[in-house]
């Protein structure tokens, strides 16, 4: 059985652990720096990243965060979660996670589209399926070995490195779980390969 984890100190938290139990993973919402021995993937959820920065360094989770982003479990950033793994922000000097050789912007799309629905596609995942942007950032420059998975508008929204993979938008908010499941795979196959 793959175990994920949701990193539960705020946002979108619930949402997140009823999609992995529908991809038929099992989820743990983990709120202290031990639990994250215990999970083989880890989802960075949606929220404000600000906020979720603040209670990181509060209970101690940069450190176990940045670790567990070299051992080779996946780790899956949505929206505020894609800034938090950003190696590079617009407009700030200093990067949370760090682990995405990526450059994100916060709160990218602008006010008149603060918050929207668009049909998307992804590479790996479908066609079709509703991406659900909230105040969401987007990628705007990647290094050679990121690969990107999913546009909208010609922006990035979607980007993989490795055993990283980060989304602009809420994959959790539809009933439509195929980027989720696409997640639940990457855990494992990278568990897979742990144990031959
Ligand atoms: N705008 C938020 C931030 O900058 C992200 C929004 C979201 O996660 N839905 O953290």
């Amino acid at each position: 059985m793959i175990t994920i984890g949701v990193l539960g100190l705020q946002g979108a938290v619930r949402e997140h652990v009823r999609a992995i139990e529908a991809s038929g993973a099992q989820a743990v919402i983990v709120k202290r720096t031990e639990q994250l021995e215990e999970v083989d993937g880890l989802i960075l959820p949606g929220g404000e990243s600000t906020t979720m920065r603040r209670l990181i360094d509060k209970y101690g989770f940069m450190e176990p965060l940045r670790e567990f982003s070299k051992t080779g479990k996946p780790m899956f950033g949505t929206c505020a979660g894609m800034i938090l793994l950003a190696k590079n922000l617009i407009g700030y000097e200093e990067s949370h996670i760090g682990a995405m050789d990526i450059t994100v912007e916060r709160n990218a799309f602008g006010r008149q589209k603060d918050s929207f629905e668009a049909a998307l596609s992804m590479k790996g995942v479908g066609e079709d399926f509703i991406g659900v942007f909230i105040r969401a950032p987007y990628v705007v420059d990647v290094e050679d070995h990121v690969e990107v998975l999913c546009t909208h508008e010609d922006r990035m929204v979607a980007v993989r490195q490795n055993h990283l993979l980060a989304a602009s938008f809420h994959p959790e908010l539809t009933d439509d779980h195929r980027v989720t499941a696409y997640f639940v795979e990457m855990v494992k196959e990278a568990k897979m390969k742990k144990v031959v």
